[in-house]
């Protein structure tokens, strides 16, 4: 059996090609909806507001899709990442489990989010595109994407949750050295963000309203493109490079995960993650189980129905099939700012409804609890968002404890804390508070969508 604290992978190891699940599934995923006409999509739709390229990568079937060699050029400033066997919270927590980590905070942006930022901005560049505009949480996806911008020579316009623009105010200045223009929303620079401000001047934003603002400027700017961080098929196809990277790492100990874990904002970390894992399961090689993570205070795959809804707050984007809260659902402010989110990837949600994947929700103290073991015993300081995977990663082990089982977990470490220092004080200053939304609250932003066209025949 295998020692080593770290199974590392050379630089010729890296995977060339990502996996398109797409070409895997028994029937073709429910099509995103044009909330006028009512029909699917058409590809060119898209086109205001993404590169062809990536509306190709949307709704490919091809099974693997080449990976451009400048963006493996890139990737190499800080792939493959480490797979680390987590041996002192093994022993802290006296369990018979194998647990495992997949470390994707070694990026530059300290996410696995550089992997489609760094991809996306190089098919808008290859387009001739000059500027890109998104929406950021916590300000991961944004300083991702801004260290993207930067490589391939675009202009970078983000909208900021306020919330978290006031809460973190370092990955702004992040965002910043990387050549980005950061702005707190619901600004005043949109119609969709006066919308939100003429009804509530005090809105703390969220990630809904922010994905409206970046939107309509890209819809109404020349050679400006919108660009998302999570939700799409085609971040998760880029994503999936974890996936394929854990895959070969586990193979080279002859491990077989029992369990695969990761936190849920929209579904991509998480989904790269695993399906490359979700096909050899499927075709009944492997009997893994695949655990999504999310706050309570936003329990979007617990709580949500599986329903179609717009990806916005405002309504500007198409209807997809998802577990949604509603998009008018404004979660709690909790630090966990990325997983501040009323709907998910409509292929994790898909694999999901099918029980294919499993969900569970923490509230936020035990996930800062579980996240301050991590710390004390494996010695990296994990984002909040991923303090959700550990939590569940620690939860499993224990269990395995209790019933002296040697399972084989692996989760997924997003993204690093060090910019969420200020949460971590509150948390030991006694001043976090858990967060459940009441189910009136839920069942009140659920109605809206309920009684949308496209919903009649589903429910
Ligand atoms: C953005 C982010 C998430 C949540 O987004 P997903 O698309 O669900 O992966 C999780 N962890 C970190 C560190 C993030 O930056």
């Amino acid at each position: 059996m295998n020692k080593n604290k770290k199974i590392l992978l050379s630089e010729q190891e890296i995977p060339k090609e990502w996996y398109n699940i797409l070409a895997d599934l028994a029937e073709q995923l429910p099509p995103p909806i044009n909330p006028i006409t009512q029909k699917p999509v058409e590809p060119k739709d898209l086109l205001a507001i993404f590169p062809m390229g990536l509306i190709q990568q949307e709704v490919s079937s091809q099974r693997w899709i080449p990976i451009p060699d400048e963006v493996l050029k890139v990737y190499k400033i800080w792939r493959p990442t480490p797979l680390v066997r987590a041996y002192e919270l093994e022993k802290y927590l006296n369990t018979p489990a194998r647990i495992y980590y997949k470390n994707e905070s070694v990026s530059p942006a300290g996410s696995h989010k550089p992997n489609t930022a760094v991809a996306q901005a190089y098919y808008n560049k290859i387009e001739g595109v000059k500027n890109l505009t998104t929406e950021t949480g916590a300000g991961q996806w944004g300083s991702a994407l801004a260290f993207a911008c930067n490589i391939f020579g675009l202009k970078c316009k983000i909208y900021m949750v306020k919330v978290s623009y006031e809460q973190k105010p370092f990955r702004r200045s992040l965002m910043h050295i990387w050549g980005a223009e950061v702005y707190p929303s619901p600004t005043n620079l949109t119609d969709a963000g006066r919308k939100v401000l003429e009804e509530n001047p005090n809105s703390p934003g969220s990630l809904g309203i922010a994905i409206s603002e970046a939107v309509e400027d890209a819809a109404t700017h020349q050679d400006t493109k919108y660009s998302l961080g999570s939700v799409l098929n085609h971040v998760l196809l880029h994503q999936t490079i974890v996936g394929l990277e854990t895959k070969k790492q586990l193979d080279l100990i002859d491990e077989k995960p029992d369990i695969l874990i990761g936190c849920v904002g929209g579904g991509s970390n998480f989904g790269g993650f695993i399906l490359p894992f979700v096909d050899d399961k499927l075709k009944g090689k492997i009997n893994t189980q695949f655990l999504a993570v999310e706050p309570t205070a936003c329990p979007t795959l617990t709580k949500g129905l599986y329903l179609y809804d717009y990806g916005d707050t405002v309504g500007l984007t198409p209807l997809l099939k998802m577990y949604t809260l509603g998009h008018k659902f404004i979660p709690a402010k909790i630090h966990a700012g990325g997983l501040r989110y009323h709907g998910d990837a409509p292929i994790l949600c898909y694999l999901v409804n099918k029980k294919i994947v499993d969900a569970v929700a923490y509230p936020q103290k035990s996930v800062f609890e579980a996240a301050t073991i991590f710390a004390k015993t494996e010695g990296f300081l994990p984002a909040p968002e991923t303090s959700h995977a550990i939590k569940a990663a620690i939860d499993e082990a224990l269990k395995c404890k209790e019933k002296k089982e040697e399972k084989c977990i692996v989760f997924n470490f997003s993204g690093h804390g060090h910019f969420d220092i200020t949460a971590y004080d509150k948390y030991f200053e006694g001043e976090l508070e858990d967060f459940d939304h009441p189910e009136e609250e839920i069942e009140q932003t659920l109605k809206e969508i309920k009684s949308l066209p496209v919903n009649k025949n589903i429910l």
